[in-house]
């Protein structure tokens, strides 16, 4: 199907069912108001000369009309680019001369950021882009007032409809092209396996811009008739606990960090969080911890821990309903029904027994059209027989079930002992002075690499030090992978979608 016409199910289905609800601006859409305004938006986008094909940006926080955007563009198969709100002008001018994009949308000004401003100075080089229209400004009225009833293009569920940029954790962001097929299909697997239905009503603190919030969120809940909740236009703790209260949500998504953040408020006790059965957590590891929290505390108790990437649409493996706790934390879950997935040797390519870490691949109808127009990057990563190769490191359990070990480029090898840093960050967490740990490896004369934790500690009065984290290891963990170094700090360096960019911990701390 493409997204148009499973929306059009939706809305038949459950025309009075509510889609939409911004908690910042307390709008709300019915199935079928929303189908109207994505209708007439995409009359609009044709009367502005979009045509099927044509690349149409969007540069904007979490709103309600990035996702009439979403659906508009894809109604009519123009192609939406996806553009990180963190952006500053040098990357906008990338994207916007990569992709070639003609008509843009951005949000106005968020937390300091004019994006207009920044637009303006960007224009004069990109000479493709012929109209920017501002959310929550003029330009956005008059560009609606313009459509009149048009025709919709004749569509093809294999057409690319998005671009969507990976997140740039381990370097600079590549643009994914994406088919209706390949993400609404997605979509609506990661929500039938946490049973969506239109009862549902999903809290997506993450953002749109990225698959995990464009997808799994925004697609997920359309193709099962649930409804979208936006409790920010940026993740914030205390809003997205507040929507989940106000609004009833039945879900909750978030990557471990956010989760971390809503469940160290002071006041996290205060909310009434007891709408909650499901959620999705996703992008990096989580620790168990932190899990034990979300199903007892937030009663989470059918969360779902995901796996995927945003050049496979996103999610390959998830976990299910029922699972246990232990497969929750240990592992990030099974196949998604229709998806292939192997461990190989990185080296060989030669598939390796259940039991042996290697790289992952995954095949199937989630694997991207291609990197947009760079053949050679995408050569790379998808084989010839459709394999994606996904840079991680990973284990398949007898049972199919799927550990992550790490990211390739994360491991550190000190004196030729491979280290896999997750395996200290979760011991670590375990230290009742520390809030959140990141261990990464950093040159070092004699071993190559060293281990060095970079710390946000519970209490910033009172940091552990290196000789405390040293005690606690000892005995424990083998000595090759104790920590020599530490680095306290008050937070991490985050991608929007809530990474923590190791990358530049490394670079940063290399001394
Ligand atoms: P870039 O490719 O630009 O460096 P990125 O890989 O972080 O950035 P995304 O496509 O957003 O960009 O993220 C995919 C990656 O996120 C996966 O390859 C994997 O390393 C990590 N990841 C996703 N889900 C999980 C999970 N549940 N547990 C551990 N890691 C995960
Ligand atoms: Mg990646």
């Amino acid at each position: 199907d493409t997204i148009g016409a499973d929306l059009d199910r939706a809305v038949n289905a459950w025309p009075d069912r509510e889609a939409l609800v911004d908690v910042p601006s307390g709008r709300r859409w019915t199935y079928a108001e929303f189908a109207a305004d994505v209708e007439r938006l995409a009359y609009a986008l044709i009367a502005s000369g979009i045509a099927k094909g044509d690349r149409v940006g969007i540069w904007a926080v979490n709103c309600p009309e990035w996702v009439l955007v979403q659906y508009a563009t894809a109604r009519i198969g123009a192609v939406m680019v996806n553009i990180n709100p963190a952006y500053r002008t040098h990357e906008v001018e990338y994207v916007l001369d990569q992709a070639g994009i003609s008509l843009l949308f951005a949000s106005l000004r968020h937390k300091g950021s004019d994006y207009r401003a920044m637009v303006e100075q960007v224009r004069p080089r990109c000479r493709g882009l012929r109209e920017t229209v501002y959310i929550g400004d003029p330009t956005w009225d008059a560009l609606v007032a313009r459509g009149t009833p048009a025709p919709f293009p004749e569509l093809s569920c294999d057409d690319p409809i998005n671009i969507q940029y990976t997140s740039g954790t381990t370097g600079f962001p590549k643009g994914a092209t994406l088919s209706h097929h390949n993400i609404l299909n997605n979509g609506y697997f990661v929500g039938e396996l946490i049973g969506y239905s239109e009862q549902d009503r999903v809290c997506v603190p993450v953002p749109f811009y990225h698959c995990f919030g464009m997808v799994m969120g925004n697609l997920a809940a359309t193709s099962h008739g649930a409804c979208i909740v936006i409790p920010a236009p940026s993740f914030e703790p205390k809003a997205t606990l507040e929507a989940v209260q106000q609004e009833r949500c039945t879900s909750l998504y978030g990557v471990p960090t956010m989760f971390i953040a809503e469940l160290n408020l002071p006041d996290f006790a205060s909310y009434d969080l007891s709408s909650l059965r499901t959620g999705i957590m996703a992008g990096s590891p989580c620790p168990a911890e932190v899990m034990k929290r979300v199903v007892a505390d937030m009663h989470m108790q059918e969360v779902s821990i995901c796996y995927g990437m945003t050049e496979t649409s996103p999610v390959s493996l998830q976990t299910r309903m029922d699972d246990d706790l232990e497969h929750r934390t240990g592992t990030v879950g099974r196949v998604l029904p229709h998806i292939e997935v192997k461990v190989v040797d990185p080296a060989t390519g030669v598939t390796l027994p259940r039991g042996a870490a290697g790289e992952l691949c995954t095949r199937g109808y989630s694997v991207m059209l291609g990197y947009w127009d760079e053949p050679e990057k995408t050569a790379e990563a998808v084989d010839a027989g459709r394999w994606m190769h996904t840079g991680d490191l990973a284990v398949m359990r007898e049972d199919g079930y799927v550990e992550i070990v790490g990211r390739i480029k994360d491991m550190i090898i000190r004196g030729g002992e491979n280290i896999y840093p997750r395996e200290i960050e979760e011991f670590l967490y375990g230290h009742p002075k520390i809030q959140d740990v990141q261990v990464v490896g950093v040159p070092h004369e004699t071993y190559g690499e060293e281990v060095l934790a970079c710390v946000i500690p519970r209490d910033p009065a009172d940091p552990p030090t290196l000789e405390e984290l040293r005690d606690h290891c000892a005995g424990r963990l083998a000595h090759y992978k104790v920590p020599s170094r530490l680095q306290v700090l008050a937070s991490f360096p985050m991608t929007v979608s809530g990474k923590v960019r190791k990358v530049e911990l490394r670079e940063k701390y290399a001394v």
